[in-house]
């Protein structure tokens, strides 16, 4: 069981997880818990951090960060107790979960189980602080924002947990975000491919990460709310949203209990900018040259597009990285400037990325075209375009994302009644 920071925010809210765990041990089950910091204060901690340093050394930070979690993980094996339950916590380092020395965006390597499954046969409920593990060097990591939902798969896989229930704010995964969208509509299951490419695109009810690894290992997800009364149905009945293979799907389907949509959900993201090197010599090698120190830097550069050159020879190039990696790409540009030879460095960070995603489409054209049809309709002006096999993302206005959204998800028919 996994629990976000929404639901972990405050002493009322813990008591309210610790009788949802309380729940599910009394059922027979050997449980383990892992938790996110309470709401906003991993933010907090960032910006301490940022105050202290803008140059901030990340194996610092980690210290600093990771202590969120480790509050309330203590607090819920409090809480269980109170409750006359035997439980306690497990902080990275005591299991230990080993992560790669990479600080700030370590992935878990492997995490030890023993005293795990042993201190649960003996009947106590496992408490694990999320988001942070140990790295080789002996000193605590963290994973990436978002990270605990990768703790909670990683432990489940670990232990050979029968299922991975991950808690959070909202009942399930929707077909758009039901914050922005008050029509969006609950999906009973949804693919691993599909979630790994929402996610990648900006639904941030799971963290990429976690839907990969949960494919890798074939960890069976739920994703439910943790605001529930006490007559909500049971974990068990599967009242959230199942992440499930492409073959359980195929069963879904077949017994009726789901239609399949050509798209399955629309992202968004507003972290990203955009970058445009104008006068770029029109030459074999010139591309490479901006992209290859891009890439060393370890800086994800997501759609491109090269203009057909405007004057004999030169051309200009248009691409999008994360927004917080915009100041490191302008500075490693400009320091080769000279090298690959462009003329103007033109940033915009005022841009969003509206994807659809579906499996649906690999056998069914005009997905792209009626994105582009209504978009257009409503006087949306698309800038970039990019495509994979399940996915179609267009680059636009940053203040129109919300109204992008609110037009797709009507046009592909995807309002609820
Ligand atoms: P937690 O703190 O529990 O990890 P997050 O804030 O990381 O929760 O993720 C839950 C949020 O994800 C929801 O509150 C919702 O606004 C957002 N979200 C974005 N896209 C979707 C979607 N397709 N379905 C459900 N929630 C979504
Ligand atoms: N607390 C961490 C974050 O906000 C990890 C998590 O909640 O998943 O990024
Ligand atoms: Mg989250």
């Amino acid at each position: 069981m996994k629990f976000g920071g929404t639901s972990m925010a405050g002493t009322e809210r813990i008591r309210r997880v610790a009788n949802i765990v309380r729940k599910q041990a009394a059922n027979g089950d050997q449980v383990a818990v892992v938790v996110s910091a309470m709401a906003g204060e991993t933010d907090r901690l960032v910006n301490f951090c940022r105050e202290a340093n803008p140059l901030y050394d990340p194996a610092e930070y980690d210290v600093v960060v990771a202590s969120g979690e480790q509050v309330t993980s203590g607090l819920l094996a409090l809480t269980l107790q109170a409750l006359g339950c035997k439980a306690r916590s497990w902080l990275g380092w005591q299991l230990p979960v080993h992560t790669v020395e990479a600080h700030a965006k370590a992935r878990i390597e492997d995490i030890d189980s023993d005293a795990l499954l042993a201190s649960m046969a003996a009947g106590e409920i496992a408490v694990i602080p999320g988001f942070q593990g140990i790295g080789g060097d002996g000193r605590v990591t963290t994973l990436g924002r978002g990270g605990s939902d990768t703790s909670a798969v990683a432990v489940a896989a670990a232990i050979g947990a029968d299922r991975c229930d991950i808690y959070t704010d909202v009942d399930g995964v929707y077909t758009t975000d039901p914050r922005i969208v008050a029509k969006a509509r609950k999906q009973k299951a949804v693919t691993y491919e599909e979630m790994l490419e929402l996610a990648s695109v900006g639904a941030k009810v799971l963290q990429t990460r976690s839907v990969g690894l949960a494919m890798k290992e074939g960890v069976r997800v739920q994703v439910l709310s943790s605001f529930t009364g006490d007559d909500a149905v049971p974990a068990d009945e599967l009242p959230g949203t199942m992440i499930v293979s492409e073959e359980e799907m195929e069963q879904i389907l077949e017994d009726g209990h789901m239609e399949r949509q050509h798209v399955t959900g629309i992202a968004h993201d507003k972290n990203e900018a955009k970058i445009i090197l104008t006068r770029v010599p029109d030459k074999p090698g010139a591309v490479a040259n901006i992209f290859s120190p891009l890439a060393d830097a370890s800086i994800n550069v997501d759609m491109i597009i090269q203009n057909v050159g405007r004057d004999k020879g030169e051309t200009d190039v248009t691409f999008t990285v994360p927004q917080t990696d915009l100041p490191r790409a302008q500075a490693l540009l400009e320091d080769r400037r000279e090298d690959i030879g462009f003329n103007r460095i033109i940033t915009d960070s005022h841009v969003a990325k509206v994807s659809v995603v579906g499996v649906g489409m690999k056998s069914h054209a005009g997905v792209a075209s009626t994105m582009f049809k209504s978009l257009a309709d409503r006087g949306i002006n698309i800038q970039a375009i990019s495509t994979s096999e399940i996915k179609v993302s267009v680059m636009i206005d940053e203040d129109e994302t919300e109204l992008a959204v609110r037009v797709l998800h009507t046009a592909y028919g995807l309002d609820a009644d």
